[in-house]
């Protein structure tokens, strides 16, 4: 029989255990629609788009347990409340509406640490005028809540309505992510209108299937697509930042300093241009830096933002009953991701089980990096301070300077992985 103290030991033993190490377990119950009538379609997701999402937690050591529980009959567009605009979740009033086929369903209702998610069609939405209609939007989920749907059925891959399998895996990931507490622009103010003085849904150096930049195409293919980053940069496709990436600022903007990754042509003249340069990398309705409304945007310092380590699960905090009424977040639609490979072609990445990335990614520069474009989480002003204690096959990023390191002299960008025996690549 324990005594009181050493009880209280053990409780205290358990709770460093399950927070110091980082490792949690997160709960979906996943419900989809079909349609089995002639020509109809299903939005089942298959085991792969699961492991996929599976695999992304599992790299960080945790747990994602994924019920993929009942087929539920398809309709084309689950319906906001008359009563309250804004409100899906919450709504039951009508057979094809959320809270019905919760009600229905769910298999976990009143049971904490469960999010419940629907593989959907559309969803009813309302616009700045007023007016509402069916929207094409990807997906919607509740804040730091219980609530997802994944609404992929204005996605049209191979002819078939409901979405590509990374497009499916992909965005489960990015709804359970707003469940988790994310955003779609980091830790900066994230504007969902064009006037406010806030960024833009679309941050490039988010490196996250957060951000509506990488979603549909993947992360790290979109970064080396766009030559934003070389090939061998230790990023996966499907992800959470680890805030690993530099910040830019939008009004001193280097480009041959570019990502710090890589030189970016941010002003879209076809050259690296010296010396500093002002505008607008995410800016509007354009998507793309080199979208139409370039200079002529807001300008502000986009920063990354560690993801991983801020998510949260409030169904383990709070009962499934308090989680009502919450914030809710739209996801990026058919037209913005058409929109987005309106300038610059990347084809979407394919579906993976994908290594876990243990290497880390540091940078030198001459000032050690502290400010403004370029201040990296990860800088070092010497060759030798970056080099020591990184993981083999970390890769070491220079700032375009002379640098001399073991006897070698590095002129311009030079990037070498596997610090320990200063490949260069
Ligand atoms: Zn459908
Ligand atoms: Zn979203």
């Amino acid at each position: 029989m324990y005594s009181k103290s050493s009880l209280w030991l053990i409780v205290a033993l358990a709770l460093v255990l399950a927070t110091g190490a980082g490792a949690d377990t997160f709960r979906i119950e996943l419900d989809y629609m079909a349609d089995n009538s002639v020509g109809g379609h299903s939005h089942m997701p298959t085991t792969a788009e699961l492991n996929a999402v599976i695999q992304m937690f599992a790299c960080q050591g945790h747990t994602l347990i994924i019920d993929l529980s009942d087929e539920i009959p398809h309709h084309e567009v689950l319906q906001m409340d008359p009563a309250q605009n804004w409100n899906i979740f919450g709504y039951s009033g009508v057979a094809d509406s959320y809270g019905a086929l919760k009600n229905e369903f769910y298999d976990h209702a009143g049971v904490s640490g469960w999010h419940y998610c629907i593989f959907g069609h559309q969803y009813e939405w309302i616009n700045d005028a007023g007016v509402r209609f069916n929207s094409t939007s990807s997906g919607l989920a509740e804040v730091s809540g219980d609530d997802l749907i994944v609404t992929l059925g204005t996605f049209i891959h191979n002819g078939a309505s409901g979405g590509s399998p990374f497009e499916k895996a992909s965005t489960l990931a990015h709804e359970f992510g707003h469940n988790l507490g994310l955003r779609h622009c980091g830790d900066m103010n994230c504007r969902d209108t064009e006037d406010a003085d806030w960024v833009d849904q679309y941050p490039l150096n988010v490196a996250s299937v957060m951000s509506y930049f990488y979603q549909m195409v993947g992360v790290r293919n979109n970064l080396v697509c766009q030559g934003l980053a070389p090939q061998f940069i230790p990023f996966k496709n499907i992800d959470y930042s680890h805030g690993s990436m530099c910040s830019l600022d939008e009004n001193a903007l280097n480009e041959g300093l570019g990502t710090m990754m890589a030189s970016a042509d941010w002003n879209c003249d076809g050259e690296i241009d010296p010396g500093t340069l002002t505008a607008d990398l995410n800016g509007g309705s354009r998507n793309h830096w080199c979208g139409p409304d370039l200079i002529s945007g807001v300008h502000s310092v986009l920063s990354d933002f560690d993801e991983w380590g801020a998510i949260m699960d409030m169904t383990k905090s709070l009962e499934p009953g308090k989680l009502t009424n919450m914030e809710v977040a739209v996801c990026i639609s058919s037209e913005e991701v058409s929109r987005l490979t309106d300038k610059v072609v990347c084809p979407q990445a394919s579906l993976a089980t994908e290594a876990c990335v243990s290497t880390e990614m540091r940078y030198v520069r001459a000032d050690g990096s502290t400010g403004g474009s370029g201040d990296c989480s990860n800088a070092y002003n010497s060759v030798s301070g970056a080099v020591a204690g990184a993981p083999d096959g970390s890769v070491i990023i220079f700032e375009p300077l002379v640098w001399n390191a073991a006897g070698q002299v590095f002129q311009n960008k030079a990037i070498f992985i596997s610090a320990q025996s200063a490949v260069l690549r």
